[in-house]
């Protein structure tokens, strides 16, 4: 079979409450369309590091003043671009290539659907997904360039990732894995892309080969900010860490930014959990160090470590189960530590959980890394070559409700007595714009005028 008409099984961000995991078997969360469970939010109740208002609303941020980021009104509607083709399906939109007319210029329109995001409280993670892109100027996190909305969607207008899903990439290998070098390589920039998001105070939650997008360079972009989760109001900061050594260069702590908040919540994508997510302990950003482990050892294994017949097995061996390596393929020593130390049950111990990316970063199996290159590099996977809008290193998808960008309108959406509900704690009190707190903006980078 070609690898395009392959069918890979993506496996998708959802859990039950762990509280109902190892009991009774009650499946708690909400029932969605497909099947699915979406994950059961448990919030605590002390605030979120003053992210919520003492009137119990919540407050997002507003700290898009960067020098290289300017954000302006929207420039840009539903109808100022042409649908191409449909490029994926997420867990509650779709993503269009579509082409801008002014400009010819080809993006990615993530397309939320309001009535959806009612119906599934998903809401508030898509006002966190808006606020964690347009806050972001990092070369391996998606550009996010315009977000608006019409009566019946958000639209995210994102930089066009051609090279394709790196899951897809990885996939079609031989083996479906990489080499231990080619493993470090995207390892590295994934440390890269977590060690700015956590300095701005997010922590990711989803890492997994689904969520990596490839530049036609071959460079990974992180996308996907759906399960995201953002601290309180700044984000701690960066503190500086001492070293030993007489000459020792002082290391940024990431943790620190990020240290001041503990979330409940039970998320993630089922292999990729961890430990204390399933223990419903509350958790920090070193579950972006646990699930940096699983990818490592995805890329080369071409499995996760943890991988059972049913989904409570996976979450057993998570919790209980050592690390097992495979004879083959032979990794080194410095692989096999780093591996073991990211997977360390106990976060407090966890490489990452003492300072963040520096300490990562600073691991032997890393020395060959050299950081500040990273993005001259030439990546292991290459993606083929594309005149963008063939869009040949994605699957071919069929749509089955089309969308029309041109007749969109742009009213908004109003909560009605039905809709009253929870959504991680939005207010969704009758008659309230449930969208109003949705950015419209244009972001303009670096040298863009
Ligand atoms: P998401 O809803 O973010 O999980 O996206 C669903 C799918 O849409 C991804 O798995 C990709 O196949 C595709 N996609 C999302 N964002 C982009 C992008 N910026 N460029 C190209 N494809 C994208």
């Amino acid at each position: 079979m070609s690898a395009s008409a392959t069918r890979f099984i993506r496996r998708v961000a959802s859990a039950p409450n762990a509280k109902h995991l190892f009991s009774s078997g009650a499946r708690s969360g909400v029932p969605t369309k497909n099947g699915l469970l979406a994950p059961a939010e448990v919030v605590s109740p002390a605030p979120v590091n003053g992210q919520r208002q003492s009137n119990g609303k919540a407050s997002f941020r507003r700290t898009y003043s960067s020098n290289s980021i300017k954000v302006r009104s929207v420039e840009v509607g539903p109808s100022s671009f042409l649908k191409v083709k449909m490029l994926g399906k997420g867990d509650v939109g779709r993503v269009y290539l579509v082409r801008e007319k002014k400009s010819d210029k080809l993006y990615a329109m993530k397309v939320l659907s309001k009535k959806e995001m009612i119906e599934r409280k998903k809401i508030k993670r898509a006002l966190t997904e808006q606020e964690i892109l347009a806050t972001s100027n990092h070369p391996f996190i998606v550009t996010l360039y315009h977000s608006f909305q019409s009566e019946e969607y958000l639209y995210f207008c994102m930089e066009y990732c051609m090279g394709g899903e790196f899951f897809r990439a990885l996939q079609t290998r031989p083996g479906k894995c990489l080499s231990e070098d080619g493993s470090r390589f995207y390892a590295a920039e994934v440390v890269a892309a977590l060690e700015y998001l956590h300095l701005n105070g997010f922590i990711y939650r989803d890492l997994k080969p689904e969520n990596i997008l490839l530049h036609q360079s071959g460079h990974i972009m992180l996308s996907d900010f759906d399960l995201a989760k953002q601290s309180g109001h700044p984000g701690g900061r960066p503190a500086t860490i001492h070293q030993s050594e007489p000459n020792g260069i002082p290391i940024i702590d990431t943790m620190s930014c990020t240290a001041d908040f503990r979330t409940n919540s039970f998320v993630g994508t089922e292999e990729y959990i961890a430990p204390e997510v399933i223990a419903a302990q509350g958790h920090t950003a070193a579950v972006d160090w646990w699930t940096l482990g699983i990818l490592i050892y995805e890329m080369i294994f071409a499995t996760t470590p943890f991988k059972g017949k049913e989904r409570n097995d996976t979450f057993n061996n998570i919790r209980l189960l050592p690390v097992h390596f495979r004879d083959t393929p032979r990794i080194s020593s410095a692989c096999k530590d780093i591996v073991i130390r990211l997977l360390d049950k106990d976060e407090r111990s966890r490489l990452g959980s003492r300072s963040g990316a520096s300490e990562v970063k600073q691991h032997k199996w890393f020395a060959k890394i050299s950081w500040g290159l990273l993005r001259h590099t030439r990546p292991p996977i290459v993606p083929a070559a594309s005149n963008g809008a063939d869009a040949m290193n994605f699957r071919h998808l069929k749509e089955s409700n089309s969308l029309h960008l041109e007749n969109q309108t742009g009213l908004r959406t109003r909560a009605s007595p039905s809709t009253a509900g929870y959504d991680d704690g939005m207010d969704m009190s009758p008659g309230r714009d449930l969208f109003g707190a949705f950015n419209s903006v244009t972001i303009h980078y670096d040298g863009e005028s």
